[in-house]
């Protein structure tokens, strides 16, 4: 059964988390886990909801905004909307408007426009949005993500928006390079933003395969699709 699965695969993430931050000298509590289920049903959305998860996160607006439209409205009937939808995609500015109605936090701002296309939609949606800057830490700005040296200025284009509240950093660790030292430059990065906005205590790093050098590497938030709900189909 899909329940029974689902049980098990989260066990076994939170176990991972649990040995990671024993590792770390963290306390688990300072660990969020997003569970993304990009490519998987609302069914699996309502299913883990029940095992406790309140965290997702999903990567494509065409997808995520009919699926958490429906899980929210069935959370509603079950008597209450606990979810918090992280925005983990790539994102078009034109786009942006349409994710800031239903996203609570987009963790995937990397440019301007986004920034201002992201405030206009909170500001006309009438609900406050978080955001994450996204952090390129190869260079290859293609896969979205501010360079580094770029990163704090982008925080200050933030922060002047009054829709926006600025949380922190995310990234994805590059293919090819090892993700602890990745990790370390984010977290570099983090320092940066934070000696200047105090609150942007948030790294969202670490995903299935990498989740313990994430929290070695102080990732405060962690996005786990594959350990949790399996492979993706890869067509859509
Ligand atoms: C899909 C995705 C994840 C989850 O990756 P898994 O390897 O399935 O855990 C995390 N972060 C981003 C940005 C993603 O797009």
């Amino acid at each position: 059964m899909r329940r029974d699965e689902l049980t098990a695969n989260l066990a076994a993430v939170r176990t991972r988390i649990e040995r990671a931050c024993d590792a770390a000298g963290r306390d688990p509590a300072e660990v969020t886990l997003i569970v993304v289920t990009k490519y998987f049903p609302v069914s699996d959305v309502l299913l883990l909801h029940d095992l406790g998860v309140r965290d997702f996160g999903e990567n494509r607006d065409q997808e995520a905004g009919p699926k958490f439209g429906e899980a929210r409205s069935e959370l509603r009937r079950r008597g209450g909307d606990d979810l918090t939808l992280h925005f983990i995609g790539q994102l078009q500015s034109n786009k942006a408007g349409h994710v800031a109605a239903y996203a609570d936090v987009v963790q995937s701002v990397d440019r301007s426009k986004l920034v201002g296309a992201l405030s206009r939609g909170a500001d006309h949606a009438g609900r406050p949005l978080a955001v994450l800057l996204q952090v390129s830490l190869d260079g290859d700005t293609a896969r979205g993500g501010v360079l580094p040296e770029h990163a704090l200025e982008l925080a200050d284009e933030v922060v002047a928006h009054d829709a926006l509240t600025l949380k922190g950093v995310m990234a994805v660790a590059p293919l090819g390079a090892a993700p602890d030292e990745s990790f370390r430059r984010l977290r570099d990065v983090a320092d940066g933003i934070r000696s200047q906005h105090v609150d942007a205590d948030w790294i969202s790093a670490g995903m299935s395969g990498d989740l313990e050098a994430a929290v070695l590497n102080g990732a405060t938030h962690l996005r786990v699709g594959t350990a949790i709900l399996g492979s993706r189909p890869s067509l859509l």
